[in-house]
């Protein structure tokens, strides 16, 4: 394996690369400063920008949704397309970067605002690669704009192009049942999709999580070592401690719906007086803390 070298190692020496900038927002030493961390509000939602983090890993975001790429010498490791859009911005960047065609393509998980628009990476020959789960949803529910996996795997996966590698860590259901988290190269970074926004509370009714996996899951990535998480939503970088927040989110909401639960109020009314006041600095709290509440009773109410 070539050595690999990241921000971390290397400072801002290999963003002065033509056509790369660090992603707007917050500087990484900002980034890098344990949660509560405001700086991880501070991110971009318009327009697209990529970065280089490390030799041959990129970070591509459009608008509010971002993928990673890999450069090595035999092709291109591209993930999540995300949209027709997204997947044809990431292709002429990855065009800005190297003259390799896009060899593989890893969807994160089953979802379709991350799996959508691949064809692009198809048409050049690309092969696509997914836990085994995610292959079974885009045959439950068809999606024309998904180009379904060539390879799929049931537990970790490593996948390994011209010296390079890519690890798929995958940690049964969570969010979804197919979600993996990647590392390039065993080195400094995760990037983890949905699993983790950090700074901020989870989107509403917290769809398709299953909250016991969910906490069981972030532990488990509590444990890796690593220096920071590239986000698929939110902040380009973050602390890996933004995991440890929201499992402690998670868990702090979980006991206060237990305790509501049994207090003998109206159980319709529940979610309006479930509240975790030590997590109210996280990013859309106020917004979003009635349907996290919601979400939470029907899981303590019907086991689901
Ligand atoms: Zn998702």
């Amino acid at each position: 394996m070539r050595p690999h070298f990241s921000v971390f190692s290397l400072g801002f020496a290999l963003l002065t690369t033509p056509a790369l900038a660090w992603e707007d927002g917050p500087s990484l030493e900002e980034l890098m400063k344990p949660a509560p961390n405001q700086a991880w509000n501070g991110f971009a939602l318009a327009g697209h920008s990529t970065t280089k983090l490390a030799d041959g890993v990129y970070a591509f975001r459009n608008t509010g949704t971002r993928s990673i790429f890999m450069v090595t010498d035999d092709g291109v490791i591209a993930t999540d397309p995300v949209s027709e859009i997204h997947a044809k911005l990431m292709r002429d960047a990855i065009a800005e970067v190297t003259d390799q065609p896009v060899t593989h393509v890893v969807y994160s998980h089953e979802h379709w605002d991350h799996v959508q628009g691949g064809q692009i990476f198809k048409d050049e020959g690309a092969t696509f690669i997914a836990h085994e789960n995610c292959a079974k949803h885009f045959y439950d529910l068809p999606n024309p704009n998904i180009v379904m996996p060539d390879v799929t795997f049931a537990d970790d996966y490593t996948l390994e192009v011209g010296g390079r590698s890519l690890e798929l860590m995958y940690f049964g259901p969570n969010h979804g049942d197919c979600m993996v988290v990647m590392q390039p190269d065993a080195g400094d970074y995760l990037f983890i999709v949905d699993l983790v926004t950090p700074g901020g509370a989870p989107l509403g009714f917290m769809p398709d999580y299953s909250p016991h996996h969910w906490v069981r899951t972030l532990k488990e990535i509590e444990a890796l070592d690593y220096k920071a998480i590239i986000g698929g939503h939110g902040a380009l970088l973050s602390h890996p401690s933004a995991v440890t927040e929201r499992r402690q989110y998670l868990e702090a909401l979980m006991e206060a719906t237990q305790t509501a639960m049994v207090s003998g109020d109206n159980p319709f009314e529940l979610h309006k007086e479930i509240r975790v006041p030590e997590f109210d600095y996280l990013r859309g709290y106020e917004g979003r803390i009635e349907d996290n509440a919601r979400r939470m009773l029907m899981y303590y109410g019907i086991g689901w």
